[in-house]
């Protein structure tokens, strides 16, 4: 018989109908009478309630039944007494795919975040992990469509890169040489000619570079993959490995790039309260009671746009006023999470988009203002997160770039292909990456960014 996803047989009204789900078994109780079993598959934060009358089952295949097992069942679809659910089905076959004994680690309800990471490998079978999941799945959808329907290409950045300009000493190395027996040259230096790629190569970091030359290629394209990073941040914001969202563009602005992200997370912030009720009800009462009602109000509110300038005469303001902040601030500095946070949950009460940093604390390829102090990068900072974007204009002319690329003496010897794009028909472009976790960390209201990707990877931490 064909199987039903829970999902759908939750929301059936077809009474009398004979239908067949499969699942693991979340809850098992009972009398002499009759076992109740909720029975989950995953395609929805709801179980399906099954009726098993003691009389109609073999006493040892019921006895078998436990948290944790997965069932096939077939039975007659009916309305249900019993509160919290409208239907459940009356099994007239159960078939037991697969039992789980009581070492089965989720057994219980209310486990710590911490003991899951542990057990990443069942963790998705919890309805936390199950919501969390569901809506990163509907969260990459969200930024396919928007992206498509604006008429952005799903342009393919190289994982391998060799050029190191952008994290020179944030990367993870790429080498096929047997690390026993490294070759080294008279100066004692590694010597690449005989590795995989006769050179050095790393993990990218960004895919911004290359995703410039598909801007100046195909007007507009987003890049949607796995960036790495060799920082040891131990932080609930950062991941070694994780998913960015990059798109460049021909012929915009600094005004049309912070639309550009303004729309952008609205959009998907938008799908997400579309689209995954189920789950957002079931995280907003189970780990945030503010989700849903944040959600809203980002969806419907104008995000600030704050100058650098603006934005340290604020915080020397308010410590002028008596308030204490960690870490320093003064013009030119790179602001802390503390300040960002500051500016955005308490000021502003509003997501703000910050311009025009000081050019020491941004990257060499950002776009320079003509104050001769500053660039037109933006970053965009969330209530809860502090930065969601790092974007900006980039610097089109070729000498401008250049100028600054040997003030800062950064290594460009492989990078002539990039320069290629200011010396052959440059043209103004722009550009952002989101971090597609720290999306979902806001979107979930999930606290740390281990629980928002099924197997984080951290220092120390590359299990699963
Ligand atoms: P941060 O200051 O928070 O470390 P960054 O300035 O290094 O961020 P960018 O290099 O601008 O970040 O990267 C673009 C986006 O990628 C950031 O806005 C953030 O959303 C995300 N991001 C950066 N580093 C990480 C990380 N280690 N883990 C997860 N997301 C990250
Ligand atoms: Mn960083």
């Amino acid at each position: 018989m064909k199987r039903t996803r829970i999902v759908e047989a939750v929301k059936m009204t077809q009474y009398g109908e004979t239908v067949n789900v499969k699942g693991w078994v979340r809850t098992k109780r009972g009398n002499k009478q009759v076992n109740f079993i909720a029975l989950n598959d995953g395609s929805t934060i709801n179980n399906i309630q099954i009726v098993a009358d003691v009389d109609k089952f073999d006493e040892e295949l019921l006895k078998s039944i436990t948290t944790g097992a997965c069932l096939s069942v077939t039975g007659k679809l009916v309305k249900s007494e019993g509160a919290g659910q409208a239907v459940e089905i009356q099994a007239s076959e159960i078939e037991i795919y697969g039992l789980a004994d009581n070492t089965y680690p989720l057994q219980k309800k209310g486990h710590s975040m911490e003991f899951l990471r542990e057990i990443a490998h069942l963790r998705p079978r919890t309805n936390t992990f199950g919501a969390v999941l569901r809506i990163r799945h509907n969260m990459a959808i969200a930024i396919h469509k928007f992206f498509h329907e604006k008429g952005f290409f799903y342009w393919h950045s190289p994982i391998i890169t060799a050029s190191d300009c952008e994290g020179a000493g944030q990367m993870f190395q790429v080498t096929t040489q047997n690390l026993y027996d490294l070759k080294k040259d008279e100066n004692g230096s590694i010597k690449y000619d005989d590795d995989f790629f006769g050179k050095q190569t790393s993990l990218t970091v960004s895919g911004q570079l290359e995703g410039e030359l598909g801007a100046t290629a195909l007007g507009a394209i987003y890049t949607f993959g796995p960036t790495f990073r060799a920082e040891n941040s131990n932080t609930p914001r950062h991941l070694a490995e994780f998913w960015m969202i990059e798109p460049e563009v021909a012929f915009i602005d600094l005004a049309e790039l912070m639309d550009l992200e303004e729309e952008f997370i609205k959009y998907c912030v938008n799908w997400a309260l579309e689209h995954c009720m189920d789950d957002l009800t079931f995280l907003n009462n189970m780990i945030d009671k503010g989700l849903i009602e944040r959600l809203k109000s980002v969806v419907s509110t104008e995000f600030v746009r704050l100058p650098y300038t603006e934005g340290i005469k604020i915080l020397e303001a308010e410590i002028a006023k008596g308030k204490k902040f960690e870490f320093p601030v003064f013009w030119g500095c790179d602001l802390a999470s503390e300040h960002e946070r500051f500016l955005v949950e308490e000021h502003f009460k509003k997501p703000v988009i910050m311009i025009d940093y000081p050019k020491e604390i941004k990257a060499f390829y950002m776009k320079q203002n003509t104050d001769g102090k500053t660039v037109q990068g933006t970053d965009v900072l969330f209530p809860q997160i502090g930065e969601i974007i790092g974007g900006s204009v980039r610097e089109e002319n070729y000498d401008k770039l250049m100028a600054r690329i040997q003030e800062l003496n950064i290594p460009m010897k492989d990078m002539w292909w990039y320069l290629d794009t200011r010396k052959y028909g440059s043209c103004p472009h722009a550009g952002f990456g989101l971090g597609f976790e720290r999306l979902m960390l806001f979107v979930t209201g999930m606290q740390n960014i281990r629980d928002v990707i099924p197997f984080p990877r951290t220092p120390k931490t590359a299990d699963f």
